[in-house]
């Protein structure tokens, strides 16, 4: 059985295994400073597998010694927003924790690939690759699966068509001005463009960039998890079955869509080693220049790690 750990076992870690356990991908491990609660998650967990039919194992501890040997490790610790905060704000305190994170998880499982979800996602995602001194193929950051799901159920909701017919790509950083490219989505093979009017594609292009703090301002204690974590287990899922699976999520990008030296959102396909390739879109000259609007902004956060 493959091995995953998840550090942070707040709402999106703890969320996370939820998902993973009873798909019976791999065993799990949950980490946290916070004494007692990943261990009383992970004996939760144990204790709803029969009921559900999964013999994964799940454990949880306070420290890293118990997630040596882990394939994948997925980094969640780290503070959530509050209303009124961008992700940005979380930079300074989020560093520290992802720092000391991939720094422990490495020292555990040094062959592991890497998921990062913490915000300010694009500039934690980088901080994990330069601290880590890892190849790029095994660091990838969790956004654009989260952001073109939610623009997703928003399309399928306004048309009351099936989910599963919706495809939406959102990219770019994982900020208010992400990119969420209207001419590359469709609607069981009819572009969103010609699906819906002006107006509405525009309603859902805005509440797609806005999806994040929606629901900080709806919940008040913290964020979303249950949308972020499905992202999550769909990312590992495709590196543990080899799936060749192409989705929007954060990579490091060395010239691609005119980028280099930075994390940032993309089609990337992901396999058994990680990131695989990363897709390239023809964009005509708007999308190209929201791109490089959004692009800015993630330098701009990630100049401030001052690494
Ligand atoms: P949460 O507060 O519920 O959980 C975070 C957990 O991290 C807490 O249990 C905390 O004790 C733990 N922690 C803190 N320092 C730690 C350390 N050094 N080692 C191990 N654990 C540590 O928050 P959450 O809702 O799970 O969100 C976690 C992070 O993910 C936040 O930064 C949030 O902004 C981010 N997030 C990102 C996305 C995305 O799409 N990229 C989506 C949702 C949340």
């Amino acid at each position: 059985m493959a091995k995953v750990t998840i550090v942070g076992a707040g709402q999106t870690g703890a969320t996370t295994a939820h998902w993973l356990a009873e798909r019976e991908l791999a065993d799990l491990v949950l980490v946290d400073v916070v004494e007692g609660m990943p261990q009383g998650k992970a004996l939760d967990l144990t204790q709803a597998m029969p009921v559900v039919g999964s013999d994964v194992l799940v454990a949880g501890s306070n420290g890293f010694a118990e997630t040596a040997g882990s394939d994948i490790v997925v980094i969640t610790a780290g503070l959530p927003r509050k209303p009124g905060m961008s992700r940005d704000d979380l930079l300074e305190a989020n560093s520290a924790i992802v720092r000391e994170a991939v720094q422990a998880s490495l020292q555990a499982s040094p062959e592991a690939i890497l998921i990062i979800l913490t915000n300010p996602l694009d500039a934690m995602a980088y901080l994990a690759m330069k601290v880590g001194g890892l190849p790029r193929e095994r660091v990838i950051g969790q956004a654009g699966i989260l952001d073109s799901a939610r623009m997703r159920s928003f399309v399928a909701r306004e048309l009351g068509v099936s989910v599963q017919n919706v495809h939406c790509y959102v990219l770019g950083g994982h900020g208010d001005d992400m990119v969420p490219l209207t001419r590359h989505s469709n609607v069981a093979g009819v572009p969103l463009t010609e699906a819906l009017t002006p107006e509405r594609l525009a309603a859902i292009v805005e509440r797609t960039r806005k999806g994040g703090g929606e629901i900080v301002s709806l919940l008040k204690t913290g964020s979303a998890f249950y949308a972020p974590a499905a992202a999550l287990a769909q990312m590992v899922e495709a590196i543990l079955r080899d799936r060749h699976l192409t989705v929007p999520a954060a990579a490091y990008l060395e010239g691609e869509y005119g980028q280099r030296g930075i994390f940032f959102g993309v089609p990337v396909q992901l396999g058994a080693g990680g990131l695989e390739k990363i897709v390239e879109y023809d964009l005509n000259a708007e999308e190209r220049a929201a791109l490089q609007a959004s692009a800015g902004r993630v330098r701009e956060t990630i100049e401030a790690l001052k690494l």
